[in-house]
């Protein structure tokens, strides 16, 4: 079994973007700028903005968090979509999910501007990945494509199975995934909570990518002799023992299945990482394609 370890790969990867940052200024260009846009007080909402601001400081990006009340309307967070939109120092910003329920989520990601919309989570970047043009891909899909290309995993004529269906996850993965290019030509199973005898597609895996948001659910049992796995998952669950209260879970039982595996990620320090530097990458392109 082979770690694929994301917090170093991402490591490597900040590295590359702090230098290209460096080159951009000494060649007397813009200093990329993200704003996260955060709306409430949601704890892992919280975690993953800071970690995503600290990111942009490591690699010497300029970044911005907005904060709003959970109190405030639709109106006046469109209202802020659209000032960040117009906004010339910013060349990419996120508006982090999930948003209050009084809040129409779909209606938010409509009105970023496609070419600052750094998530990749746009109908329009969703449309050009379909059809494999250039654009931000949704950062989490961007990352494990990132991990494959730098483990030289194999991934030509395998069964890839996917594990959930979400819009920022499983579906843009499983797309990505079958398309005619390194990372991708596998063929590719999408399964969700309505597939049937599930554990016999996934026993079928070449390369499992698992994003359902359920601690250990994939049991050694599911999986066959050197399987890829990719855990999306992350699950907070209370531990006392913890600094910060909680333990986080992978959607894979690591211990039990990772003998099993000939490549699989950890969580945390697999998929998470990743995920993270993939957002610096987009905002990166933003601000040279501007
Ligand atoms: P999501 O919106 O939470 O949806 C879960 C998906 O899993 C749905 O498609 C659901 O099917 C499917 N599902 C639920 N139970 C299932 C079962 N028993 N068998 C098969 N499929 C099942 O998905 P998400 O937003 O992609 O999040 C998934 C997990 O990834 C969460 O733990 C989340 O925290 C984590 N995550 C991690 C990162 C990262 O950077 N590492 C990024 C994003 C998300 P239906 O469609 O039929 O309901």
């Amino acid at each position: 079994m082979q770690l694929l370890d994301g917090k170093k790969t991402a490591a490597e990867i900040k590295i590359e973007v702090a230098e290209e940052i460096k080159r951009l200024k000494s060649n007397g260009g813009k200093i990329p700028h993200l704003v996260a846009v955060l709306v409430g007080n949601n704890g892992a909402s919280i975690t993953y903005v800071d970690a995503k601001i600290a990111a942009c400081k490591l690699v010497g990006m300029k970044s911005t968090i907005v904060r709003l009340n959970d109190t405030v309307t639709e109106k006046e967070l469109l209202k802020k979509v659209d000032e960040l939109n117009k906004d010339k120092d910013v060349d990419g910003f996120i508006v982090q999910l999930p948003l209050p329920k009084h809040i129409n989520e779909k209606k938010v990601t409509e009105a970023i501007r496609p070419t600052k919309d750094v998530d990749g989570f746009h109908p329009s970047n969703i449309g050009k990945m379909m059809l494999n043009l250039p654009t931000f891909l949704p950062a989490t899909p961007f990352g494990i494509l990132q991990l494959i290309e730098r483990y030289n995993i194999e991934t030509n004529g395998k069964h890839c199975v996917v594990i959930g269906r979400s819009s920022i996850v499983g579906s843009p993965i499983a797309n990505l995934m079958s398309r005619n290019s390194y990372p991708g030509n596998c063929t590719v199973t999408l399964t969700h909570s309505r597939t049937v005898n599930l554990a016999e597609i996934t026993k079928t895996a070449d390369i499992l990518i698992v994003a359902l948001g359920k601690p250990h659910f994939i049991k050694p049992e599911m999986v066959k002799d050197g399987v890829v796995i990719f855990d999306v998952g992350i699950t907070r669950i209370a531990d006392k023992s913890k600094k910060s209260g909680y333990k986080l879970y992978g959607d894979v039982d690591f211990e039990a299945v990772k003998d099993k595996a000939s490549f699989i990620t950890p969580v945390p320090g697999g998929v998470g990482p990743m995920t993270i530097v993939s957002l610096l990458k987009n905002t990166l392109l933003a601000a040279k394609d501007k």
